[in-house]
């Protein structure tokens, strides 16, 4: 086409999605069911319905139906930050002198100052239909608790969130944040609850890990009446309600008649790379067009590249259901590396399965070179990425230099998922040159994987 792309192509308020798109639907081979930790059959709906809103449990069942119609009051909300610009990154481009064309999704535009919201305001918007007091959740580098509190306080719900405790001592804006929108926060292990009161007895000192939060959280939401559990990645309805990420770059790139040939997104519990990819995968499992798909995972904390694809706890405590997923173990203590919201042991059972049946790549980065694709892009974009987003700009800073040495002029797509303005501690350590580069040792990784439960 001739008429040149624009820098930020915006759709209207009437292109928002009206739908979630469900790539289980489309998927030969289905994502594994969530096991009974007791029983070790199969998780059903009433089981589940004690932890979680039933609404959200019938989408985490539901691998037939492709769209799931997206509640008016969801998509009002939705219209107070979305749709979010589809940028081309002209600058980059020039600057690394590539043949490639780069875009960019931008879900940074609102205070939690990431993708989180999209799935904390449907989530949200269940509980309060439901007629429930409130919801608890744990939250690590603290975008989903921030999302959460906004969400629940537009409902009018009570929010309790469990913070990994290391991330609640370093982020203390984080949690004003979150007090401000009137949440309840706790940082983890703590002792208030059985779990977290074991665990402090068996770790003293720790400073928590997500895994440990959750433990906490769930069991918060199961001994108080009127309360239910929510999770900001991993699971499928949280998968499913991040596919307004990707419908809203397709429906903008199929306007201007762009085909993406790589389509990258950072992979921590998988929601945000779930999300974008999800309609582009649905095309290409119905065979009707094909792309590149890349998972980007930070070197400290690899599921995909060195996990295993078996059932494993989501959680420390043992007390969610188990899930077939790409894991390191759930006892895997990660580093405390910089990308806090990409620290999860495991991966989305979606994801999981997708990888597992070759239909997506996966690449681990280290954190240091993760920074200085963050610096390279924030000087010449006008963006301040966080550290996760950040390691889906190093693997296309990769793929476009790879272009420039073939002369080939593909489209690179990927995923920024947020702002990093309260990652400056992160940022410190790099212009300081104090940052390290952990990388677990294969032992280490064996050492956790030792405990995953044998099903
Ligand atoms: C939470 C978070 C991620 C990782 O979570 P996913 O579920 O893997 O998407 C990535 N980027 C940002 C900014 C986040 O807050």
């Amino acid at each position: 086409m001739s008429e040149k792309i624009p820098y930020k192509i915006y759709l209207s308020e009437s292109e928002l999605p009206k739908e979630w798109y469900n790539v289980r639907a489309d998927m030969k081979n289905k994502p594994a069911p969530l096991l009974n930790p007791a029983t070790k059959k199969p998780c059903t709906a009433e089981e589940l319905s004690h932890v979680f809103c039933d609404e959200l449990v019938k989408q985490e069942l539901d691998d037939t139906n492709a769209y799931i119609p997206i509640p008016n009051a969801i998509r009002e909300f939705y219209k107070m930050y979305r749709p979010a610009p589809l940028v081309r990154a002209y600058c980059l481009e020039k600057k690394l002198g590539t043949p490639a064309k780069i875009y960019y999704k931008f879900e940074g535009n609102n205070t939690s100052g990431s993708h989180k919201l999209n799935s904390a305001i449907a989530q949200a918007y269940y509980a309060k239909e439901q007629g429930l007091k409130g919801v608890t959740t744990e939250t690590g580098a603290g975008q989903w608790g921030t999302a959460l509190s906004m969400a629940c306080s537009y409902f009018d719900l009570d929010c309790q969130v469990y913070m990994v405790k290391v991330s609640y001592e370093q982020k203390p804006f984080r949690r004003e944040v979150i007090r401000t929108y009137g949440a309840k926060i706790t940082p983890s292990p703590s002792d208030t609850t059985e779990v977290g009161r074991k665990i402090l007895a068996e770790f003293p000192g720790t400073g928590g890990s997500l895994g440990c939060a959750i433990s906490e959280a769930v069991e918060a939401a199961t001994k108080q009446e009127g309360y239910r559990y929510v999770l900001g990645s991993v699971l499928n309805q949280v998968l499913l309600h991040q596919t307004v990420i990707g419908l809203e770059t397709m429906t903008a790139m199929d306007k201007y008649g762009i085909k993406p040939d790589v389509i990258i997104g950072c992979a921590g519990g998988g929601s945000n790379l779930g999300g974008l990819i999800s309609p582009f995968m649905g095309r290409k499992l119905r065979g009707e067009a094909d792309y590149h798909f890349i998972a980007v995972e930070p070197a400290s904390c690899p599921s995909l590249t060195r996990g295993k694809y078996v059932y494993d706890f989501c959680d420390t405590g043992h007390v969610c259901p188990l899930a077939k997923m790409y894991t390191l173990g759930s006892e895997f203590m990660p580093s405390p590396n910089h990308a806090g919201g990409l620290r999860y042991h495991g991966m989305s059972s979606v994801l999981s399965q997708l990888y597992d049946d070759g239909l997506l790549e996966a690449r681990s980065v280290e954190q240091t070179s993760v920074f200085k694709a963050a610096q390279e892009f924030a000087r010449v974009e006008g963006i301040l990425p966080a550290p996760e987003s950040s390691h889906a700009i190093k693997v296309a800073i990769d793929e476009a230099l790879k272009c420039k040495e073939t002369g080939e002029e593909k489209t690179i797509l990927f995923g920024l998922t947020g702002t990093g303005y309260f990652d400056m501690y992160a940022y410190k350590a790099f212009n300081d040159g104090t940052m390290s580069d952990y990388i677990p040792t294969d032992d280490e990784i064996a050492a956790s994987l030792a405990k995953t439960p044998k099903i």
